[in-house]
């Protein structure tokens, strides 16, 4: 496979540019995104195609009130409660929805929510999506941090307090290597007891060694399940290859990783449907893999450099609210993660309702924590930011914020002995 990584200066070279526009305007110029790369590895499992026949037989028009009516007095929530808490009929019924989410959260969490900081260590990729600030073709300022950098981060955040941590990259395996992510995941565990990995999609045994290294958990966004709009947005690199993502967290477990992490970014298609899909995805595993442990985060679009034509207000709070609210009550022991692309006020509530994890602390740029926890010019160069925050709170912040609110922060559960 040609590997058609940009480098800065080839970012607005001719060649680029015209490939950049045959891509985006001849769908013909574009690869099947169903047809596996060479050296991609292929997994025997029947949960793609049940997922994917649930969605397309879904429309969230057909659910009315009394279907959400019948679906609150249920105990057990059924592939079927759970389209018509996600269909449009359920809006008027958020009230009931959140206080039935409440009660499966506390039943299953009590009123704990974990903590964690993002650590991005390069923003090099290989992948071109419209959306997202790190595609190959969006100028901005490329870095990836060394073993030193790496560590030196890894220290500034683990001396703040926190015990977990999620190592991100671009997806350039050119760039990150495999060895280099298995370095990461090395120092991290000297430094945290949890350490999750949200990198690109490899093999089975690929991720065995990120999990002898260290990693306990994988996250892998599909952003969205409907692959006729996905390969509109993913015109290049190997994330353009959509079973070879969908299959990414069953390859993580095959490959003995503790926990794998879910996520459609809503607002790219249809939320409702995208949010089903993602719920199933997990349901299917769970049942095949019941010792493992799953979660599922709720990101919508967010500003990103160089893109303003992006509207991440295409789902707006409340229907957020809905959808997490019924990820809960399908999924009672799933974790759930609202990142900072949410503002301060909606983590503050969510968590009473429905979540479990928040991050704090977060950088999306590379390299920055010191500057960012210190206030200091550090004077080390730094790398451009994949997408803005809403909420910047500091760990100390957040986890006070959290107690005021009447939760217990919790660090790390997870004990090696
Ligand atoms: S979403 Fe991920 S894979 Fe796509 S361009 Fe951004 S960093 Fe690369």
């Amino acid at each position: 496979m040609e590997n058609q990584f940009l480098i800065d200066s080839e970012y607005l070279s001719e060649a680029a540019l015209q490939k950049k526009h045959e891509l985006e305007n001849d769908p013909s110029k574009r690869t099947d995104p169903m047809e596996y790369f060479p050296n991609m590895e292929r997994i025997k499992s029947d949960v793609m195609e049940k997922v994917i026949t649930e969605m397309n037989n879904y429309d969230p028009d057909q659910y009315t009130a009394v279907d959400v009516a019948r679906a609150l007095r249920h105990d057990r929530c059924s592939i079927e409660d759970l389209k018509a808490f996600l269909s449009p009929a359920a809006e008027p019924f958020l009230e009931q929805m959140a206080q039935k989410a409440r009660l499966e959260t506390q039943k299953h969490f009590g009123n704990t929510v974990y903590l964690f900081t993002p650590l991005y260590i390069a923003n090099y990729c290989e992948n071109y999506c419209v959306y997202c600030g790190f595609n190959c073709y969006n100028h901005i300022k490329r870095m990836q941090l060394n073993k030193e950098q790496i560590e030196h981060e890894m220290k500034v955040i683990a001396d703040s307090g926190m015990e977990e941590i999620l190592i991100l990259t671009g997806e350039s395996k050119a760039k990150s290597s495999i060895e280099y992510i298995g370095e990461a995941c090395k120092l991290a565990k000297k430094y945290f007891k949890n350490v999750g990995l949200e990198v690109y999609p490899v093999n089975s045994d690929d991720y065995r060694y990120f999990r002898e290294c260290g990693a306990d958990y994988v996250t892998v966004f599909q952003e969205t399940y409907n692959v006729k709009k996905y390969e509109t947005l993913h015109l290049m690199g190997h994330k353009r290859v959509w079973p070879y993502r969908f299959e990414s967290q069953e390859r993580a477990l095959m490959g003995g990783m503790r926990g794998v992490a879910f996520s459609a970014l809503l607002g790219l298609d249809n939320f409702r449907k995208d949010a089903l899909a993602t719920a199933l995805h997990v349901y299917y595993l769970q049942r095949k893999y019941p010792h493992a442990e799953m979660s599922i985060s709720c990101p919508r679009l967010r500003p990103i450099v160089n893109n303003d034509k992006i509207n991440p207000l295409d789902v707006h709070e409340k229907q957020l609210c809905q959808i997490i609210c019924a990820y809960r009550i399908f999924l009672p022991f799933a974790g759930i993660t609202v990142s900072s692309r949410e503002t301060k006020e909606f983590r503050n509530g969510i968590v009473k309702i429905a979540a479990t994890k928040v991050s704090a602390g977060v950088s999306t740029g590379i390299g920055d924590h010191e500057s960012k926890y210190t206030g200091k010019e550090t004077g080390a160069d730094e790398g451009d930011e994949q997408f803005e925050i809403s909420d910047t709170r500091s760990i100390d912040n957040m986890y006070s914020d959290m107690e005021n609110e009447g939760m217990q922060p919790v660090l790390n559960d997870y004990l090696y002995v």
